[in-house]
């Protein structure tokens, strides 16, 4: 089975209402019929405009508890994403990880609770930059990757080397084919699996990763922000 291309965006905490004008702008900016899936995670308080505003442009939720419903003041489960028009949720996010100290044994329960309300997940793995100067950056991901998946059905594999994100440093593109074969290797169902890499992804730098044989879209957070660089990423793929 042919892969699809995805490129996702992931607006993290920023938008406002008055954002929802970006999902106007794509439809004027990218051509009819373009032959790319396109998503977009934006916060959850615009979840529910966005999916009503997104012209067929893909929703997703940035985190999902891995309970349905409960006790869990402040959080948001992936029920509730589905209820509100979202398809997906991207789990695992190095942000998350770090700022709230989410480990692979979380991410792969919130992944299995994604995938019981109807949503496919996009695991993020990466390693940190003292991984790969140490030389130890396949076998740190590789650990993330088989503890963080739920090993069967729909989900996504997002390779974000955490050095490269928001920092407008990617890998070199020898790199990330390396990681991404590795990936297609070690991950269930590898052959049909969607690899995606984020990390700095930028409309200058995204033909040449996307034109990787492993790579199956992007993760694009900076450069989702503004409608024109987004659709330049798109028209790259
Ligand atoms: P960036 O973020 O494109 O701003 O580096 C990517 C991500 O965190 O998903």
């Amino acid at each position: 089975m042919a892969r699809r291309m995805l490129i996702a965006g992931n607006w993290k905490m920023n938008g406002l209402r008055q954002s929802l004008g970006f999902f106007e702008e794509i439809r004027t900016l990218v051509e009819p019929g373009y032959a790319v899936d396109v998503l977009v995670a934006p916060p959850a308080t615009l979840v529910q405009a966005a999916a009503q505003a997104s012209n067929g442009i893909f929703i997703a939720g940035q985190d999902c508890h891995v309970a349905e419903s409960g006790a869990h003041t402040g959080d948001i489960s992936a029920a509730m994403l589905k209820d509100a028009g979202a398809t997906h949720v991207i789990v695992g996010h190095s942000e998350r990880r770090s700022d709230h100290g989410e480990r692979s044994e979380t991410v792969r329960q919130k992944a299995e609770a994604a995938q019981s309300a109807g949503l496919v997940p996009i695991i993020c793995v990466g390693e940190q930059e003292e991984d790969r100067r140490a030389g130890r950056h396949t076998d740190v991901v590789g650990e993330q990757l088989d503890a963080s998946n739920p090993g069967n059905g729909d989900f996504i594999i997002a390779y974000e080397p955490v050095w490269a994100i928001g920092t407008g440093l990617t890998a070199s593109v020898r790199d990330i084919a390396a990681m991404h074969e590795f990936i297609r290797g070690r991950v269930a169902g590898g052959a049909s699996r969607q690899i995606l890499y984020g990390g700095s992804v930028k409309p200058d730098n995204a033909a040449e990763i996307l034109d990787l044989d492993d790579v199956d879209g992007a993760l694009v957070g900076g450069a989702s922000l503004k409608a024109s660089d987004f659709a330049a990423i798109i028209s790259a793929a």
